[in-house]
This record gives C-alpha cells, sequence and structure tokens, in this order.
C-alpha cells in the first residue's frame, strides 16, 4: 500500500516538476487551471509551430540574438533602449518581455532602472521546477511491448515512458534527484538507469544510443517549467504578468498565464497572444490620435 501511495505521489512529484515538500498546499494541482487536458505530439519538435506562425504572418525575427539589456527612460516620449550580447541596439515604445522564469530569476537581463520590488518578489515567490529526459535506445525491446508506461516505487527512477518500436525508454527524473544527476556524466547516469532495472529484467540488454536533457544548466531556461512553491499563488503570476515602468514594459510566458494554465505551452501561447493585443490596441490608439 505504501509503495502504491509513493507512486502516486511521485505522479505529482513529475507534473509539478518539484518535490512535495517544495510546492504548495493552497495552491495544489492549481496550475492545470481546470482544463481538460488533451496531448498532442508535434513529431519533429516545437520549432515547426514556430515556423507555421512565422510563415503565415511575416514577422522581423531576429534569432540568435540575445538581450543583455534594457534601458528605460524616465521621460516617457524617450524610446527605450535594448541592447544585445553582440552589442546590436533598438529602439522601441513598447517590449514584451517572454524570456523563461528561470532566466528572470538568474537576471539575464539587466534593467535599468532595477525591476520594481514588487515584480522582482513576484520573480523570487514563483516555483520553477526541473523536469528532465533521458532517452536510451537498447538494441531489442526487453520489456513487455504492450505497455506504454513503466512505473517503480523507487527513490530514483520511478517513471519510463515506453516506445517498443524503436526500443527506446524514455526516464523522466525532477527536483531534487533531477538536480544531482545533472552533475553526472551521461555514461554514470545510463549505468544507473541499467542498475534500477535490472532486477525487474535482469535480461536487459547494453544500450547503443543514449541522450540526456540537463534543463537547469540551459543558460536559455536554467530549469523547466513554473509551479506554485509554498507561498505561491494565482496572484503571483498575475504579478509576473503585471506591466510595469509606466506600462511600457509587458511580460508573457507559461510562468505569467494567471487567468489559465500554467507551466504548458498552451500558457505561453495564450498569454503572449493576450499581452501582444493590448500593446497592439495601445498603438492603434495612439496612431489614431
Ligand atoms: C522536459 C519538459 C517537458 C515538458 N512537457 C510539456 C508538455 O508535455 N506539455 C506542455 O504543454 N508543456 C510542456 N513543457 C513546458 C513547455 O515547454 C513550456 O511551458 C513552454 O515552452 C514555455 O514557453 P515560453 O514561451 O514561456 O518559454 P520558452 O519556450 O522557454 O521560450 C523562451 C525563449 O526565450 C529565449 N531567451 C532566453 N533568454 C533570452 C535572452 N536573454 N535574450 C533573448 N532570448 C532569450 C529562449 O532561448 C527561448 O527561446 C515541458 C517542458 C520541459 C522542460
Amino acid at each position: 500500500m505504501r509503495r502504491l501511495v509513493e507512486m502516486n505521489l511521485a505522479y505529482i512529484e513529475h507534473y509539478e516538476a518539484s518535490n512535495l515538500d517544495q510546492l504548495s498546499v493552497k495552491s495544489y494541482l492549481k496550475s492545470d487551471g481546470g482544463i481538460n487536458t488533451c496531448d498532442l505530439t508535434l513529431p519533429i519538435g516545437l520549432g515547426t509551430f514556430m515556423q507555421q506562425i512565422v510563415e503565415r504572418n511575416p514577422l522581423p525575427i531576429q534569432l540568435n540574438t540575445i538581450v543583455t539589456n534594457i534601458d528605460i527612460p524616465s521621460d516617457k516620449n524617450e524610446p527605450i533602449r535594448i541592447t544585445t550580447k553582440d552589442n546590436r541596439h533598438y529602439l522601441t515604445k513598447y517590449v514584451l518581455i517572454t524570456i523563461p522564469l528561470g532566466c528572470l530569476k538568474a537576471n539575464s537581463i539587466q534593467f535599468t532602472p532595477p525591476l520594481p520590488d514588487w515584480k522582482q518578489n513576484a520573480i523570487d515567490q514563483m516555483g520553477l521546477g526541473l523536469l528532465n529526459k533521458i532517452f536510451i535506445q537498447y538494441p531489442s525491446t526487453f520489456w513487455d511491448e504492450k505497455l506504454d508506461d513503466l512505473f517503480i516505487a523507487s527513490n530514483s527512477f520511478r517513471f519510463f515512458v515506453c516506445h517498443p518500436h524503436d526500443h527506446i525508454l524514455v526516464a523522466f527524473v525532477c527536483g531534487r534527484f533531477a538536480r544531482k544527476l545533472e552533475q553526472q556524466t551521461d555514461e554514470e547516469i545510463v549505468e544507473e538507469i541499467i542498475q534500477c532495472l535490472k532486477p525487474i529484467y535482469p535480461q536487459i540488454p547494453k544500450p547503443i544510443k543514449w541522450l540526456v536533457t540537463r534543463w537547469s544548466c540551459d543558460p536559455f531556461a536554467y530549469g523547466s517549467y513554473s509551479n506554485f512553491k509554498v507561498g505561491a499563488t494565482h496572484e503571483t503570476s498575475r504579478e509576473l504578468a503585471k506591466e510595469c515602468y509606466d506600462n511600457r514594459i509587458y511580460w508573457a510566458g507559461e510562468h505569467t498565464n494567471y487567468g489559465g494554465t500554467i507551466g504548458c505551452v498552451d500558457s505561453a501561447f495564450e498569454s503572449g497572444q493576450s499581452e501582444a493585443k493590448r500593446i497592439y490596441n495601445k498603438l492603434n490608439i495612439l496612431l489614431r490620435d
């Protein structure tokens, strides 16, 4: 019975990408916004989704352009100045910031003057989870081909997604355990997985290929997605979404979607659309005036 309970609790930890002792009880499972979930896999990645949007709307997108500084003059009639790592400058009336919560926590962009306290507090208060995936391909499928997932009542590797046709198992790891694994080499991690599966599958063959994600080391993410840690509520994500600097700096991204889900692709999309519309309307009013 205890192992069953642990496996169910592990499900929540994987969904929220954090350990239970970090998560808010008051905001328990509020991150799904009460919507019915539906799964859709984009076979060649989210990049194709972005490409479709760009092809349908000719947008002047600058890829591989890292923003380092945003200077907001106190005079509202002066333009905001955006500086990039390769020392390019952009002048603009409004800015919509969509970098991940992890980058905001790491101060990847320097704001001048600094962010107001209420915004910085919300950035600090919101939880940031860590979920990593370890893809391992074997020469053959040694588990029951009918299984979609494997759950193991353990403190280490607890959840695997099965792809029997390609002989691939994907281990999901989260929270502190994921953080610890990020310090190890790929080979050490793969060996730990083999040792974890061996008692169940003594005939496990030697893997042929593997791929390990390390989202907390990625300087364009510093984590996987947000959650309500102890003390955080929908009000925190509302503060993350709230514009500042005399309504000239706007905010979007999965962590800001206070009306609906947080942490998901739809959260990012919804929040981006709603904030972009607000800026668009504002610019239209200015043009009409
Ligand atoms: C392992 C894992 C599994 C997930 N599973 C699911 C799932 O099943 N379903 C689901 O809906 N969601 C899932 N998610 C979450 C989903 O991917 C995110 O919620 C979503 O991508 C967030 O979108 P975003 O636009 O807010 O941020 P991002 O997609 O992170 O986009 C932010 C962009 O900002 C860029 N950036 C960062 N710093 C700078 C800078 N200084 N200058 C310029 N650009 C910068 C980054 O390179 C990035 O392109 C998963 C995430 C992970 C990590």
